[in-house]
């Protein structure tokens, strides 16, 4: 589903991503690892298009990452994003958050949109939140319904940027939860994460980065267990 070959990305002097390779395949979730600084976020952005590369290609379903116009907002709805920071719309309803871009992109009526939303929110356990405004909302609350807003696009694919790392230690597992579901449900996920228990719970393949280059790739059992890097021994020393 996503062909990543040869990009490479610099900030100025600073070498971001090296020669990164990865596919990801239709139902498959990859979890993205790394120290702070390594380039996970910026290769989740390069996979939105929300960050340009200097070279390589990325294609999605097939497509070559398009550079603007209309190509560009439908490969976005094509593969939706969570952050770290919830980045909800601050003044719109939950609701609004929720029908929002299936209207705009996809075209649905107020009707139509509103309905798919609420099952949305009913699924991530948040319909009852519906009516309220997102600084309402607890930290994991809110991160559930970034992930029914992503959702409401059908898009092909998530990208989960440290989705639960400003969370409360006790609203981590609520997101969790909703994320270990959709994973069962065969969503194609790349998901960058520190959290050890969703990575063997729910990933197919464990991405290790440091500075700018992918290290190791293997099963979750394998990279907790038997990482083969000392970069990968060394982080998990640190983290475990
Ligand atoms: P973290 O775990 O802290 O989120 P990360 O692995 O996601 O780290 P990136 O955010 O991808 O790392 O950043 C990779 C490198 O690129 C870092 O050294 C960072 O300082 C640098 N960087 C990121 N965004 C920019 C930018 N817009 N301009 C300049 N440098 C940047
Ligand atoms: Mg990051």
């Amino acid at each position: 589903l996503v062909v990543v070959k040869d990009i490479n990305k610099h900030y100025g002097e600073l070498h971001v991503l090296k020669n990164i390779n990865a596919v990801v395949n239709r139902g498959e979730v990859v979890v993205v690892i790394g120290p702070s600084g390594s380039g996970k976020s910026t290769l989740c952005r390069a996979i939105n298009r929300l960050e340009t590369i200097d070279d390589g290609v990325i294609t999605i379903d097939g497509v070559k990452l398009p550079a603007e116009g209309k190509a560009l907002a439908h490969l976005r709805a094509d593969v939706g994003m969570v952050f770290q920071a919830f980045n909800l719309f601050a003044h719109k309803t939950v609701l609004e958050n929720v029908t929002l871009g299936p209207m705009k992109v996809r075209g649905l009526s107020k009707a139509e949109a509103e309905k798919k939303a609420m099952a949305l929110l009913e699924r991530v356990g948040v319909a009852n939140q519906a009516k309220k405004m997102p600084a309402q909302l607890s930290g994991g609350q809110q991160q559930r319904v970034a992930i029914a807003r992503a959702l409401a696009m059908e898009p092909k694919l998530i990208l989960l940027d440290e989705p639960t790392s400003a969370l409360d230690p006790e609203m981590i597992n609520e997101v969790l939860e909703v994320m270990v579901d959709l994973a069962n449900e065969g969503m194609t996920m790349i998901v960058v994460t520190h959290e050890m228990g969703f990575a063997r719970k729910a990933a197919d393949r464990v991405i290790f980065m440091a500075e700018g280059e992918i290290v190791e790739e293997t099963s979750p059992e394998e990279f907790f267990t038997n990482p083969q890097s000392t970069r990968a021994q060394d982080f998990l020393s640190k983290i475990l």
